[in-house]
């Protein structure tokens, strides 16, 4: 299957290729961004210290993983040693009292989730924080996305626009039932490795020891480091690129059998229950919070394979790469699941009636 969309003219892509890049270089993160955040992790990291002497800060997601944009908010990890997941929410309400004294911050708010985590607002500025407890895997897989980002030069310009795509079509939104930034990056990633001329590889398969999931967490950013570019022999261009993606998954993936897994490159099947058992329970088994202390699975499989069975047409399933549950398990309704979906078949086909990505992404939406 050439997933790339030869009918439409090489001028014609091209033009679109150019308005990616130029997209890309006026919307991505700045190193003053990211200084910007550096300067106020280590701030915060001092003063949570007081309170847990233990506590370690780390920036994850789109600031750290070479996909984010000049707005894009600040994620931190907090590690605290000897807490447990479940203990978050009593973690957080010991800092939402401690950040109210703090000169710096503002619009201090617990978020409930899943993953509960603490919004905020450096002081008189425009930058926020969305700060969660011991959620490790964010800073495996944030070094894990930051390596695709280093694999391909055209894998950040290709999820930088999809992010803005998505956001401006309203469908970038997990608290409202949408793909969440980080779902949308894994799909991105799984159909470049599945191009019948992959334009990525799976590096957990490749370099298992950059990614082995019971590292050490202060090496996890060292792992990674020395990997080199992936040679594809895949010549396509982002415009084409662009178009084969929503082409895939407005008509080609097939969403209700299907499960996505950026880990092995592939899409395996919805109902391939022995498949995850097999595979991940003895994988992921155990992990390891900022210390060599053994610590109990992070979720329970069977919970995540139930959830495949007794809702499978419903839910999009984006497999995590390390945790192996589902990233896109906030898309529950129907009706907003139907949306994403004419969304990607409603921009597919403006692109190739139009053929510009303002037809899709005006520009100054955007800027
Ligand atoms: P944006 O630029 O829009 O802020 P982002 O890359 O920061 O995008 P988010 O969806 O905000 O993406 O997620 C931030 C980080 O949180 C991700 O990079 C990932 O490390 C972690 N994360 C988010 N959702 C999950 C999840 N379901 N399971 C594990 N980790 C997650
Ligand atoms: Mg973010």
């Amino acid at each position: 299957v050439v997933k790339s969309s030869s009918s439409l003219h090489a001028s014609t892509t091209e033009k679109l290729s150019c308005q990616m890049v130029e997209l890309f270089e006026a919307c991505q993160q700045q190193p003053s961004d990211l200084e910007r955040k550096e300067v106020c992790r280590a701030r915060l990291q001092q003063d949570i210290q007081q309170i847990f002497p233990s506590a370690r800060l780390y920036l994850t997601g789109s600031s750290m993983n070479e996909l984010g944009s000049r707005c894009s908010d600040a994620d931190i990890c907090l590690v605290i040693k000897g807490n447990k997941k479940t203990d978050a929410l009593r973690v957080l309400g010991r800092l939402l009292k401690l950040f109210k004294t703090l000169s710096y911050v503002e619009r201090n708010q617990l978020i409930r989730a899943k993953v509960p985590i603490l919004r905020f607002r450096e002081k008189g500025s425009d930058l926020e924080f969305d700060l969660n407890v011991n959620n490790t895997v964010g800073i495996r897989n944030t070094f894990l996305l930051r390596s695709y980002a280093y694999a391909d030069l055209r894998v950040r310009p290709m999820i930088l626009v999809v992010k803005k795509w998505a956001r401006y079509n309203n469908i970038n939104d997990a608290s409202k039932g949408t793909l969440s930034s980080y779902t949308l990056a894994l799909m991105v990633l799984h159909y470049l490795q599945t191009l019948s001329e992959p334009v990525l590889p799976s590096l957990q398969r490749d370099y298992p020891e950059s990614f082995n999931p019971l590292m050490n967490l202060d090496m996890v950013p060292e792992g990674p480091k020395h990997i080199p570019p992936y040679i594809s022999r895949n010549q396509s261009s982002l415009g084409e690129l662009l178009l084969g993606f929503l082409k895939y998954y407005a008509t080609d993936f097939s969403w209700d059998k299907q499960v996505i897994s950026v880990r092995e490159a592939r899409a395996f099947p919805k109902n391939n229950s022995k498949e995850w058992n097999n595979k991940f329970i003895c994988v992921e088994g155990m992990q390891f919070i900022g210390s060599n202390r053994p610590q109990p699975p992070p979720f329970n499989i069977s919970i995540a394979v139930r959830n495949v069975h007794s809702n499978p047409t419903v839910t999009p399933f984006v497999s995590e790469p390390f945790e192996r549950n589902n990233v896109a398990r906030a898309v529950h309704e129907k009706l907003k699941f139907d949306a994403i979906k004419a969304k990607f078949a409603e921009s597919c086909r403006l692109l190739h009636e139009r053929k510009e990505l303002n037809s899709i992404l005006p520009f100054r939406a955007i800027i």
